[in-house]
């Protein structure tokens, strides 16, 4: 099969043969339709995950496709069938497992990081018949691919971690993937939006899909804007970027008995990019702490529903669609200023 690899970290990615990949009893084999490309694949490419040891390594976690092969202890799909996969594959066996909590899953399994990932034509995924969600007919590869890492992550942080609701005014630092996916799900449940970003660009993709504020925070320190714009801070706070200043930022903006959702990654091999959580803060106001990590194949019928029935319009924020071989330049250019919106690779 072409897959993109890359044989050590920050080395030039290429596009090469690899072996097709044969499934064990539990898994399955998706062929990949689309991919995502995702700022977590940049960390893997420059070595700020260290779960990756195997070399030349393809990354790529979130994709749709239809199931090439399947194992022969698998129940619940059969060749053919459209899905797609979270980016954290769970055992299916442990206590958080079997409480619809895989996303945290002690012995789970991410493609992309623990082994080969989706910049391929094809992916094999373990414990297929509890980590495999089917897509709906009406719904796209492109759209189910952009689905698994970031925008799934924010829906459950809003929707189901905090329930979001018209009364909250929620600020989201960073208009990436994980940011644009947090205004569109905030909004669709009529909360009041702020976003901040550095790029100009990206605030106004944010105002297109529904932002009610913009900040630029290279213009207008963010914690006072947004104290001017609330009165007392905002009732929710989420970090789409994953930083030490940002997270730092989210929780000096919140009201008290506010709630901070950590969604945006925090690399821990980037010593300066570690957070210090202002803890006299979080005691003073009552504030709510939270991590969200992606989210169970439990959780997605509410979301795919939310999709289907016009709620959420998650095509709004695909940008940009490449080749497989456009992908190792895309992938190197990540850190760089670029169009706003999700990059979606074609297979
Ligand atoms: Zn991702
Ligand atoms: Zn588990």
């Amino acid at each position: 099969m072409r897959a993109l690899v890359f044989d050590a970290p920050g080395l030039t990615p290429y596009i090469t043969e690899r072996p097709d990949p044969v499934p064990l009893p539990t898994s399955a084999v998706i062929k990949v339709e689309a991919t995502g490309l995702c700022r977590s694949d940049w960390h893997a490419w420059m070595g700020h995950d260290q779960d990756i040891s195997i070399f030349p390594h393809t990354p790529g976690h979130e994709f749709s496709g239809t199931i090439a092969a399947i194992g022969s202890e698998l129940t619940k799909f059969k060749v053919g069938d459209r899905v797609t996969v979270p980016f954290v594959s769970g055992c299916g066996t442990c206590v958080q497992c079997l409480s619809n909590n895989a996303q945290v899953c002690p012995n789970q399994w991410q493609p992309g990081f623990d082994g080969p990932g989706s910049f391929a034509e094809f992916v094999a995924i373990p414990h297929a018949d509890f980590n495999i969600v089917k897509i709906p007919d009406s719904m796209s590869y492109a759209v189910a691919a952009s689905l698994g890492c970031r925008f799934a992550t924010s829906y459950r942080g809003l929707v189901l971690v905090h329930e979001t609701q018209a009364t909250d005014t929620v600020a989201i630092f960073g208009c990436g993937g994980i940011g644009l996916a947090a205004i569109m799900i905030a909004k669709s449940r009529g909360a009041t939006v702020i976003a901040v970003d550095l790029s100009d660009n990206a605030l106004t993709f944010a105002l297109s899909i529904g932002a009610d504020h913009v900040i630029n925070a290279g213009d207008t320190n963010p914690v006072v804007a947004i104290r001017e714009l609330t009165g007392t801070g905002a009732s929710v706070t989420v970090d789409a970027l994953g930083s030490a200043i940002t997270s730092s930022q989210c929780i000096q903006s919140l009201r008290p008995r506010g709630h901070h959702l950590q969604i945006g990654l925090l690399p821990p091999v980037v010593i300066q990019e570690r957070a210090t959580v202002p803890m006299h803060t979080v005691i003073g106001r009552e504030l709510h702490i939270h991590g969200v990590h992606g989210m169970s194949a439990a959780d997605y019928p509410r979301m795919l529903a939310d999709i289907s029935n016009g709620l959420l319009h998650p095509e709004k924020l695909i940008a940009t669609t490449i080749s497989l071989e456009e992908a190792p330049a895309a992938l190197m250019a990540m850190d760089k200023e670029r169009a706003p919106g999700i990059t979606v690779i074609n297979l």
